[in-house]
Formats: C-alpha cells, structure tokens, sequence
C-alpha cells in the first residue's frame, strides 16, 4: 500500500485551455491523470474550474500522440531518429536561407507552449536566422486590443485584474462570451451580480447566455459597435456627464475628439446600429450612475475591419467617464489562449522584441547584440497574415511552424492550405498530426504542459509556474528542448539546462519583467507585469500615472468602418465563436472521449425565423458557402441567433465543417487582424430529416 501511495504524485499546473489562467493541483499515478484538485491559494480561480480544466485532459495519454520525430516521403511520413529529422531540418533551411537570404523562412510561435519558449522561438528566428519574420496566434485574436490599450492608455495588457471586475459596479461584455470562452471569470461575474448587484450590460450579436443573466441586451447590427459606443460617449458628453476633472487632470486630446464626434448624434447611432435611442439613452444612464464601470471585449470586437478602432472607441467610453486608472474600472481584452499574453510579452511578433521594445530600434537591437553576441536583423518581418501572402507570391519558401493549427484557425482556410501546399520546406512541431502537420515535411513531436516546466501568462498579465506532471510521451520532448535542438543544429551555441534558465535571461533585459524570478513565482505565487526590480508587482495599471507622454491618458478619435460588401446572392450574416466544452478547432478536447461523446462534430446556429421560412429542424443538413469555399453542417434551431444571422463554432474535426472555409482575407487595417466577424453566406438545404 505504502508503494502504491508513493506512486501518486500531485503537481501544481496551470489551466490550457483559456486566458483566465486558472491553476490547481493535478494528481497522478504514473500515466493516470487521477483527480484536478482546485486550490484556494490559486490567484485567478481559487475553488473554481470549468469542465475543461476539471475534464480535459485525457488527450496527454491519447493514442494519436505523435511519440516520434516524422519524416515526409511523397504522401506519407516515415518515423526517423531525432538525428535524422534535426538534420533534414537544417540541411534544408541553411540551403534556403543560402539560397533565397534570411527574409525567405518563417517562424511561427505558440501561444499555448510557455513565456520560456516563446523567447526562445523568437531568438532562434532573430539571432539564429537573423529575421524578424516571426509571429504568433495574438494576430488573430486580440492585436487590435492591444493596439488600442497602446493608443490610449500605453500599455498592451488588461488595465487591471479578475479581481477588479469582481468589485465593479457595471461591467460591460461587448463581443464576448465569457460563460463559454472564459467560464470561471463568468462565474465570478456572477457572485459579483448576486452579491453585491453588480450590473451587467451585454452587447452582442448572439442572444449568449452572458446575454441572458445581464440587466440590459444590446444588439447592434453586425459590425457596428464602434458607432453605438461612440454615439453613447457623444451623449454623455453633450449631457455634461462626462468625468471632466479627470479629464482635465489625466487626459489629452479631449477637444479634437469631440470635434471628431461631432456625426455620432442619436439620431444617427441608431438608424447605423438599429438600437433604439432609449437603448442608448439607458446605457448612458447605466454608465455615468456606477462608481466604477469596466469593459470586456474579445473577437465579436476584434475580428472586424475597423477592429482596433472599434476596441480604440471601448478606451475612449473608459476614459471620458473617469473609468480608467482606479480599482473597479478599466478596459479588459479577454485573452482567448492560455498564453496569448506571453507568447507577444515574449517578443513573439515582428515588430517587437521581449517586452514590447521596438525590433526598428537601434538601442534596442544594439542590446540584444550584446546580450546574444551576435548582430541582428534590421529589416521589418512579416506577420503571420503576411508570411501566407508572401508564400503565395513565391517570397517565403520555408516555414517552422510550432503547435498553430494555421490551416484550419486561419481566416480563409483555403487560402491558407494551397499556400502550405506551396512551400519549399515545411517544419511543424505538435503534439498531433493536426491539418497544418498533414502538410510539413518533418513533424517534432511535443509534449503538452503537463510534460513541462515554465511559466504562462494570462489575460491579467499574472506570470504564474506550472510544474512538470507527467514524463514526456515516447520522444516526445518540451518545446524548450526542441527549439534549443534545432537552433543548435543551424549553427547556434545553447546551453539552457531549464526554463529557469531561459526565463532569467529573458527577464534581465526587459524592464517589464525586471524583478521577476522563478522564487517570486514559487508554487501558487504569481507576479502581474511590470515587475520591478525589487519584485513589487502591479495588480492595476495607471493608478498614478498612464504609459503615454506626460503621464497621461489620451482620447483618440476614431471613425467606424462600413462592413464588408458582398453580392446580394450571400443573404446571411455568419458569426462564429468558441464552444464551452471544445477549445477552438478541437485538436485537444476532440482527443478527450467524454468531451468528444458530448460534441463530436460542429454544426451551425439558424433562427427559428430563418428555419420556418427554409423548411429547416434540428437535425437539417444544410451547405452554406460563401465566395472563399462551403461547408457542410447539422443545423440546430435556436432563438440565440436572430432573423438571417448564423452561428458555427470553431470546431473544425473536418474540412467541410471548418467555418474558416467560409471567411475571407480581409482584415483589420491597422493589425491584420482577420475579419473573421465579417461574413455574408449563402444556405441551401441538402437533406430534409
Ligand atoms: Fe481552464 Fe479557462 Fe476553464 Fe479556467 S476558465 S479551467 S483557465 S478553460
């Protein structure tokens, strides 16, 4: 009995699976992952998890584990030695970089794999390759919300923590659905609502279950948000309930934005979004009568053309009402991957080096020269959107690739696989053959969190370890390890024995993380960037000062950009979202069997309007297409979905019910963001069940 107990090991991990960034003790007896025990010295979560944490990971023992390095030859992929793939790897990236120079490779980052490997991926492609061609999944997803916090407030994070939005007195969701994408900041939303009243506004296309608890549903037409927030900001104002000493003693730019303004009346906000003016009148009252309003967004905002100034018009309703830079209040990005924050604080983009320092920079790359003793690349790098462009120009002929499912996640997924189709040398490095491993020419095999140590960072900016669980599956090894193998195969000298080591290297050149240590992050300790030196932390920005010139916040006007126009044939509105049992495409959640029994395939959201007048019931097979390609799905009649509005999740098991067959390369101008949001398809009716 005292052996069998022995064998039973309990190790503190941190969630996979969202932004929240929940942490608990997960116990185990060799292979078996036995119970996840929550822990009330957890910072995000305490006593809390959703069913993803609580259930789902049974896909670290799944049997479609890549458990060997894998080799392409014509159509199939034949196991190899780590030997052999490492040198098939840099035989063939040395010969194209030879060949077509340093800007024909890229480099993609994970932001599921740890802050650790993140810095590593991204020094591998700087100071290894030497280009800034690297970039991360933060692209599609929050780009324009960072791009906004940095507009208006200066910093690219939450303006605060969980535990703000707790005491707030008003929050507002907009395009955001916690209960699903981020289920255990729901649930403390909740408590809030019971316990203290808090109020709850929720603006979104989809009649969410976010929409369902709130004490006021906004739903604007697609792709309006920005006028309604500013049309709303434009009434308070002419209202004088603006907060005017604080925008007296904390902000600039306030008279030109109100000069920028001037069209957003009432009149003009609803006939654009088609809410009502008592609508709009009430959520002006909601606002100006709560001591302390903060905003949620996530993609509905993001995903858009105009998406980082839609999330721009969200900081500039904080700012002119005094909801900015005290506890309660602030602008919160719902950071959907489990770190999505630290794969960019960890320099993962093309633009930036650890800690948002510019990569166009002399000084800083004139550092980091010093710190890696090797000189830098100072061409601009291509992001992510890009790189598929540049493949299909014959620009970019090799790509590493590393846990991204890019031909599936990406906008216009067509596009994106005859792009994979089209390279010279592909590397992807996944736990899975995935769809975008179906097209490398080597597959490393990964090991999950659970194999490894490190850090993650989540929505809050808290940088929290998690601790190794299990032993890596077969060959498997950390990411770490791997990026570390390869960079020494092309030419590097790395030592790095443990993340500890990478993540005090990392640290030690970045103001933002200066103070901050694996002792100061021991077991369920946590530290919220920027770390000083000293090890104080910051659980709220801005409380004395705001990261722009002169310390102060500024109101940047913004004008709202028209939808996508299509043929009259595409006569629906689709919109597309996370699942609360699946994360994303489904690659881990698919692979755990009671999820999988659960939701074993996709299917798409129609209207009960929209059913009756197609002859539609649960259960329909109906084909919708839009001018980037079709899919084939299972409806399901639902009143969340209004009129000829349709919702498919994420979920993509197969190309045909892949939603991302469906939407198109347009982006968000400033971030290339994917419009992911914005979409019109057609539907017919395959098979009348
Ligand atoms: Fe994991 Fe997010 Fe669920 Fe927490 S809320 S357990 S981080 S998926």
């Amino acid at each position: 009995a005292e052996l069998r107990e022995a064998r039973i090991e309990k190790t503190k991990t941190v969630c996979t699976y969202c932004g929240v960034g929940c942490s608990f003790d997960i116990w185990t007896k060799e292979r078996k992952i036995l119970k996840v025990e929550p822990n009330m010295e957890a910072p995000a979560n305490q006593i809390s998890t959703c069913v993803k944490g609580k259930f789902g990971w049974d896909f670290v023992n799944s049997n479609e584990r890549i458990v060997e390095p894998l080799i392409r030859r014509g159509d199939a992929f034949y196991p190899a030695t780590w030997d052999e793939a490492l040198d098939h790897i840099a035989n063939n990236l040395l010969r194209i970089r030879e060949e077509d120079g340093p800007d024909a490779i890229a480099y993609i980052s994970s932001s599921k794999t740890t802050n650790e490997e993140n810095y590593l991926m991204q020094k591998l492609a700087r100071s290894v390759m030497f280009t800034n061609n690297i970039d991360n999944c933060s692209r599609y997803c929050q780009a324009p919300a960072t791009e906004a916090l940095r507009r208006t407030m200066g910093l690219g994070g939450d303006t605060g923590s969980i535990s703000d939005l707790a005491i707030s007195d008003l929050v507002i969701i907009v395009g955001a659905n916690p209960a699903e994408a981020h289920p255990v900041l729901s649930t403390r939303l909740r408590r809030a609502q019971k316990k203290h009243g808090q109020k709850l506004i929720v603006a979104d296309l989809r009649r969410n279950i976010m929409a369902s608890r709130a004490d006021l549903f906004l739903r604007p037409r697609q792709g309006t948000d920005l006028v309604w927030l500013t049309g709303v900001t434009k009434y308070i104002i002419d209202q004088g309930r603006h907060d005017a000493e604080f925008i007296e003693q904390r902000v600039t730019g306030f008279e030109d934005y109100v000069r920028a303004i001037e069209k957003y009346t009432l009149e003009y906000t609803a006939q654009v979004t088609g809410l009502s003016k008592d609508q709009l009148i009430q959520t002006a009252d909601m606002i100006t009568s709560a001591n302390s309003v903060a905003i949620c967004w996530a993609m509905g905002v993001t995903q858009h053309l105009g998406g980082s100034d839609t999330s721009t018009a969200i900081c500039n309703l904080l700012i002119a009402t005094g909801n900015a830079g005290r506890p309660g209040t602030g602008a919160y990005p719902l950071r959907g991957h489990n770190n999505v924050q630290g794969a960019g604080d960890f320099g993962c983009a093309p633009a930036f080096y650890p800690g948002y320092q510019p990569a166009a920079d002399e000084d800083v790359r004139a550092k980091y020269e010093r710190v890696w003793g090797t000189r830098l690349p100072s061409n601009p790098g291509l992001n992510n959107h890009q790189m598929v462009d540049a493949i299909h120009d014959g620009k970019l002929k090799a790509m590493y690739l590393v846990g991204e499912d890019m031909a599936v996640v990406d906008s216009n997924a067509n596009y994106v696989q005859r792009a994979f189709e089209k390279l010279d040398f592909f590397v992807v490095q996944d736990m899975f053959l995935s769809k975008t491993a179906s097209f490398a020419d080597v597959i490393l095999p990964a090991s999950p969190s659970l194999e490894k140590d490190g850090t993650f960072t989540n929505t809050e900016r808290r940088i929290q370890r998690l601790y190794q669980a299990l032993p890596p599956l077969g060959q498997s090894k950390p990411d770490w390890q791997i990026i570390q193998l390869v960079a020494n195969r092309l030419g590097a000298n790395w030592n790095y024995s443990s993340p500890k080591e990478i993540f005090e290297e990392a640290c030690a050149t970045t103001e933002l993380f200066a103070g901050a240590t694996y002792a100061r992050l021991e077991g369920y300790k946590s530290l919220q960037w920027p770390v000083l030196p000293d090890g104080t932390d910051t659980p709220h920005l801005y409380l004395d000062e705001f990261a722009l010139e002169g310390g102060k916040a500024r109101l940047y006007p913004v004008d709202w950009t028209q939808p996508l126009i299509l043929p009259e044939e595409y006569d629906l509105e689709l919109n597309n979202g996370r699942l609360l049992e699946h994360f994303h495409e489904g690659n881990m959640t698919a692979r755990v069997p009671g999820i999988d029994k659960k939701i074993p395939s996709s299917f798409v959201e129609v209207s009960p309007e929209l059913a009756r007048d197609r002859g539609i019931v649960d259960g329909t097979l109906v084909r919708i297409a839009s001018p980037y390609g079709r899919v084939k799905l299972r409806a399901v009649v639902t009143d969340r979905v209004k009129g000829n509005q349709i919702y498919i999740p994420q979920l993509s098991a197969k190309d045909d019910e892949t939603v991302n067959m469906l939407t198109s390369s347009h982006h968000d101008t400033v971030t290339f963001t994917p419009a992911y949001k914005e979409m019109r398809v057609k539907m017919e009716v395959l098979e009348f069940t």
